[in-house]
């Protein structure tokens, strides 16, 4: 029996600026039934140190998307035929209660996974990244791809506050969601509080590739690298839209200098190939920091990249 797949609106019958926004022109459904992926907003930045606006990223990375189109121009990848795609809508949260944001992020992620489907998340702050891991988890220690220009591994802001966006992966291995001999964090870069800043994750055996590293070695090498790292187990993929140089993507809370081109960043996902992902996200697009929407369409495009790659995995999974 062949499946029916959801399809984007066809751009050649509605031109791409017309009718109600989603993710890639999709349908927007009540919940990921029958999905192989799906895509989700998560419009919360109550984890955000600095600038806040992360919470605008979704409904603006919906608007940017509907410039992609059906199929990948290197990998000839037609994400739509190949699996099962909708809009899931966005998750309920709450923007002055932490707490309960993160439980409900959770859930509703848990939701999506209980489905069967494989969660995209636009979001939102770095700190929805711990109630998804949380949520995919499953019992097997995760391995994760991690491009950011920070750790994000500190312990604790304002006094003792341990949720907040620059905490989330100390946060997600203290709670044993994540192997740490299994992290790989690229495109680190920039000031940072102490000298000491990111010895507690290269001491629980994350991997930290500083940016000046990835100039030296360049896409290929550290993707070979970063691959070998998560191996075959299961891995999550996580995209800081902050990585990307802010000349190339300044809508963000914590923009650093000397970032990933976004063809570079593009590049690196394609390299990603068949290892075992169980979720990916975009996370820290800032509309209101943005400069003709062109890190929205980085993060739209980020998005699509992952969506290609993990359908992909899919369709190679059912044969
Ligand atoms: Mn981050
Ligand atoms: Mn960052």
């Amino acid at each position: 029996m062949t499946r029916e797949f959801h399809q984007p609106v066809d751009a050649a019958k509605v031109p791409r600026f017309a009718g109600h926004s989603s993710f890639m022109r999709l349908p927007v459904v009540e919940n990921a039934k029958d999905l192989d992926i799906a895509l989700v907003g998560i419009p919360w930045d109550g984890g955000t140190t600095n600038r806040a606006g992360a919470r605008h990223g979704p409904r603006e990375v919906r608007n940017q998307s509907s410039l992609m189109r059906r199929a990948h121009h290197v990998t000839g990848i037609q994400p739509f035929s190949v699996a099962n795609v909708a809009d899931v809508g966005d998750l309920a949260v709450n923007p002055i209660d932490l707490q309960a944001s993160l439980a409900s992020i959770e859930a509703g992620i848990r939701a999506i996974v209980d489905e069967g489907a494989i969660p995209l998340s636009v979001g939102g702050d770095h700190l929805i990244t711990l109630p998804i891991l949380r949520a995919v988890f499953r019992g097997r220690k995760l391995g994760l791809i991690h491009f950011d220009a920070h750790s994000d591994t500190n312990d604790r802001y304002f006094g003792d506050n341990l949720y907040t966006h620059g905490t989330p992966f100390r946060r997600a291995i203290e709670e044993g969601l994540l192997d740490p001999s299994r992290i790989v964090q690229i495109g680190i870069r920039g000031s940072i509080y102490e000298t000491g800043e990111h010895d507690w994750a290269r001491a629980q055996g994350v991997r930290i590739i500083y940016m000046e590293e990835f100039v030296q070695r360049g896409a290929e090498a550290v993707i070979e690298e970063a691959r070998q790292i998560v191996g075959g187990g299961p891995t999550y993929v996580t995209f800081d839209i902050d990585s990307i140089d802010p000349s190339m993507a300044p809508g963000t809370g914590t923009p650093e200098i000397g970032g990933f081109t976004t063809r570079e960043a593009q590049q690196m996902v394609r390299l990603l190939g068949d290892i075992a992902i169980v979720g990916a996200d975009v996370v820290e697009v800032a509309p209101p920091f943005d400069v003709g929407n062109v890190t929205a369409l980085a993060g739209a495009t980020m998005l699509f990249e992952l969506l290609c790659m993990v359908a992909g995995q899919v369709a190679g999974r059912r044969l």
